[in-house]
C-alpha cells in the first residue's frame, strides 16, 4: 500500500501583509531546517499578494507553497481571476480548491470545483480538495451523505494520489473553536475513503491523503491525527502562528 506521509498544511486566508508574511515564513522555514527530517511534509498557502514574497523566504527549507484558488481558465477575459498557470508561475506546488468560504462567498459548485481541479492538474499543481458539511446537515444525520456527494461530484476523474488531497472540513467547526469528535472524524474519513475507491480504485484511495480541517489546535491535533484514516491537517487560525504550526506538525 502506498504510505501516506502527513501534510501539515497552513491556510492564512486573507491575512498577511508583506512584512508579517515575510516573517512568519522565515519563522517556519527556520524550525523545518531545524529538523527536516521529521516524518510530515509541511505547506504554507499565503494569499496571493505575498506568495512570491514568501516563496523567496523558504526557498531551500523544504516548506511548500500553495494558492488559495484558482481559475478554470488558462487566462483571458476574467477581471480579478488567477489562473491555475499562474498558481504554479508564482512557485506554488499546492492549491486549495472548494473552501467552504469560497462555496459561501463566491457561490462555488462541485462542478466548478471539479473544473478548478482538472486546470489544476494541468499545469502539475496538486489539488486540495474541500468538503464538509454545514451544522444543519449534521444535525439532521446527513453528514455522510453530504460529503460523499461532495466528493463524488468535485474530485475529477483524472484524480490520483500524486496529484489530489482532501481537506475535510466541517463548516461548523471553521474558526469557531468547535471540533468534531474523533469518532465522528474517522467515520467522515473512512466514508470519503470508500467513495474515493469506488470513483478512482483502490490503490488510488489507499495513496489520497484525506486532511481534517477545524478549529485544529495545538491541543486538539494528536488525538485527531492519531485516527487512521486522518493523514494531516488544514490549519487557518492556528497556522498564523509559527510556533503553534509547528506545534501541530510535531503531534504527527
Ligand atoms: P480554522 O480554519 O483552523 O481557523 O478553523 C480551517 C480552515 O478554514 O481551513
Amino acid at each position: 500500500m502506498t504510505e501516506r506521509r502527513p501534510l501539515i498544511a497552513g491556510n492564512w486566508k486573507m491575512n498577511g501583509l508583506r512584512a508579517d508574511a515575510r516573517r512568519l515564513a522565515v519563522e517556519i522555514g527556520t524550525l523545518r531546517q531545524f529538523k527536516p527530517d521529521a516524518a510530515f511534509d509541511l505547506l504554507v498557502c499565503p494569499p496571493f499578494t505575498v506568495l512570491e514574497a514568501v516563496s523567496q523566504m523558504i526557498e531551500n527549507t523544504g516548506v511548500y507553497l500553495g494558492a488559495q484558488t484558482c481559475h478554470v481558465a488558462e487566462k483571458g477575459a476574467h477581471t480579478g481571476d488567477i489562473s491555475a498557470a499562474m498558481v504554479a508561475d508564482s512557485g506554488c506546488s499546492h492549491v486549495i480548491l472548494g473552501h467552504s468560504e469560497r462555496r459561501t462567498n463566491h457561490a462555488e459548485t462541485n462542478d466548478q470545483v471539479n473544473a478548478q481541479a482538472k486546470a489544476a492538474h494541468e499545469q502539475s499543481l496538486i489539488a486540495i480538495i474541500c468538503v464538509g458539511e454545514t451544522e444543519a446537515e449534521r444535525e439532521s444525520g446527513k453528514a455522510l451523505e453530504v460529503v460523499a456527494e461532495q466528493v463524488k461530484a468535485s474530485v475529477p476523474d483524472d484524480s490520483s494520489y500524486g496529484n489530489t488531497v482532501i481537506a475535510y472540513e466541517p463548516v461548523w467547526a471553521i474558526g469557531t473553536g468547535k471540533v468534531a469528535t474523533p469518532d465522528d472524524v474517522q467515520e467522515v474519513h473512512a466514508n470519503i475513503r470508500k467513495v474515493l475507491a469506488e470513483k478512482l480504485g483502490q490503490e488510488e484511495a489507499d495513496g489520497i491523503r484525506i486532511l481534517y480541517g477545524g478549529s485544529m489546535k495545538p491541543e486538539n491535533a494528536k488525538e485527531l491525527l492519531a485516527l487512521g484514516d486522518v493523514d494531516g491537517g488544514l490549519i487557518g487560525g492556528a497556522s498564523l502562528k509559527a510556533e503553534d504550526f509547528w506545534a501541530i506538525a510535531q503531534s504527527c
